[in-house]
């Protein structure tokens, strides 16, 4: 068994790590003052368009989409590395380089199952970061960890789909280059629980469609990754067109969608968490307290060294997920999907808490990245599907296995 990079992914972690140090870490700061100067939250700063076409420039662009007739055409091994990296700065990195979610999967999901001509209008713009997208599945009346529970109506009217419902939680949709909607309805509530729903496209200027508000997370407005939206779609009319597959293939799309987006959040959350320790340990060599650096008391050696031990459980369990869904399809990498998914999040949400307890008073507040790392962390233990629920279905597939040998 190989653990190295190959050539290709190393190359391209130098160019990237480069990029990062030169561009994207400074931004950091100007992004937060700009959006301040702007006195909306979810307004886009013009660092990031700056960020884009700098990252476009040096071929740092689209490296998430395996298709090489869309995107950088890595595989989901040699795109992993870099993902990580680009979780240390996942406010901005990540959308710099064409790559955050949830543009990724949407991107996918067009890729995989739009027709010719809703990849030529909305693909195309997406892939050239023109214009930005949202998923809207969730919705506040149902509980939606059950996809199933999805409300929201799609109704065939001639020509026409006529949409009915109210969706939250729709990332990105804040953002004012968030011009697509891919909305999951029921176009048959009486055919079978997986065959109901339909994913039907959306512009979001069509009349009847009403962005409501901005969702924050623990008070942030995790822009511009999140600019979650609460939004109603009132007798909203799109042509027939519009529709994503055929009807009935809703719930089969966004299970498709939601694999790779899985992994994408894993790989990055492993970026965070080591931009935690680093920032963990620089802290504490340099602090001192009861007459010695910080870093020299037992119990923050433990923090680091089981944050070390944390870390490359988790990424040694990605990557090879990642190599699952490039040498058995991402069917046959199920339950490694949902094992990172479980696992990831709480080791980035138990690694950062530690790094933010080493600093005090300082860690909590806005002068090191630590709180909003630790909000993004804490929020993919519930968003694409809550520990629970992956928990239950992973139990459900490992006791099916010893039935079957019984
Ligand atoms: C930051 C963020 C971004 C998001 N982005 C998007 C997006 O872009 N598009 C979109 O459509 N949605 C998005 N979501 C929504 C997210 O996918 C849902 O919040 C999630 O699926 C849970 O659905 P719910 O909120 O309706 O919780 P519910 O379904 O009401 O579940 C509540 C809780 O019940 C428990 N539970 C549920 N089922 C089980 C079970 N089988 N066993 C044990 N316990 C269980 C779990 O603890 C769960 O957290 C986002 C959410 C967040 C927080």
């Amino acid at each position: 068994m190989d653990f190295a990079y190959d050539t290709r992914t190393e190359q391209l972690r130098a160019e990237l790590m480069e990029f990062l140090e030169q561009h994207v870490h400074p931004a950091e700061a100007v992004h937060a003052a700009q959006v301040a100067a702007a006195g909306d939250p979810w307004a886009r700063p013009p660092v990031l368009a700056e960020l884009k076409a700098e990252a476009r420039r040096r071929g740092l662009w689209n490296l998430f989409l395996p298709d090489p007739r869309h995107g950088a055409g890595l595989t989901n091994l040699q795109y992993a590395p870099l993902a990580e990296l680009t979780g240390r700065s996942p406010h901005l990195a990540p959308e710099a380089l064409n790559c955050a979610a949830p543009d990724t999967g949407n991107m996918e999901l067009l890729a995989e199952f739009g027709s010719p001509a809703q990849q030529e209008r909305w693909l195309a713009p997406l892939l050239s970061g023109e214009i930005r997208s949202a998923f809207c599945m969730t919705e506040p009346e149902v509980a939606s960890s059950d996809a199933t529970n999805i409300a929201t109506s799609i109704r065939r009217d001639g020509d026409h789909y006529v949409i009915d419902g109210r969706k939250w939680w729709s990332s990105g949709a804040m953002d004012p280059a968030c011009e697509i909607f891919i909305v999951m309805g029921k176009t048959d509530p009486d055919a079978d629980r997986h065959k109901q729903q339909s994913m039907i496209l959306v512009p979001r200027d069509t009349p009847g469609v009403t962005v409501r508000r901005g969702l924050t997370v623990f008070g942030y407005s995790d822009a511009p990754h999140g600019g979650h939206a609460e939004i109603d779609f009132d007798g909203v009319r799109v042509p027939a067109e519009n529709l994503v597959g055929v009807e009935g293939a809703g719930f089969a799309i966004a299970q498709a969608r939601l694999g790779p987006g899985r992994i994408h959040h894993c790989m990055r959350l492993i970026g965070m968490a080591e931009r935690a320790l680093e920032l963990l340990c620089r802290r504490t060599t340099e602090r001192v307290a009861f007459g010695r650096p910080l870093a020299e008391q037992g119990v923050i050696r433990e923090w680091i060294a089981e944050s070390r031990v944390r870390i490359e459980q988790a990424r040694l369990l990605v990557l090879k997920t990642a190599w699952l869904m490039d040498t058995v399809g991402n069917k046959g990498a199920h339950t490694e999907i949902q094992a990172i998914k479980i696992a990831t999040p709480a080791m980035a949400e138990w690694v950062i808490d530690k790094a933010i307890q080493a600093h005090g008073g300082a860690g909590v507040s806005q002068d090191t990245p630590l709180a909003a790392l630790w909000s993004q962390a804490r929020t993919l233990r519930l968003a694409d599907g809550p520990d629970e629920v992956h928990r239950s279905s992973l139990a459900k597939r490992e006791l099916r296995r010893w039935a079957a040998s019984a």
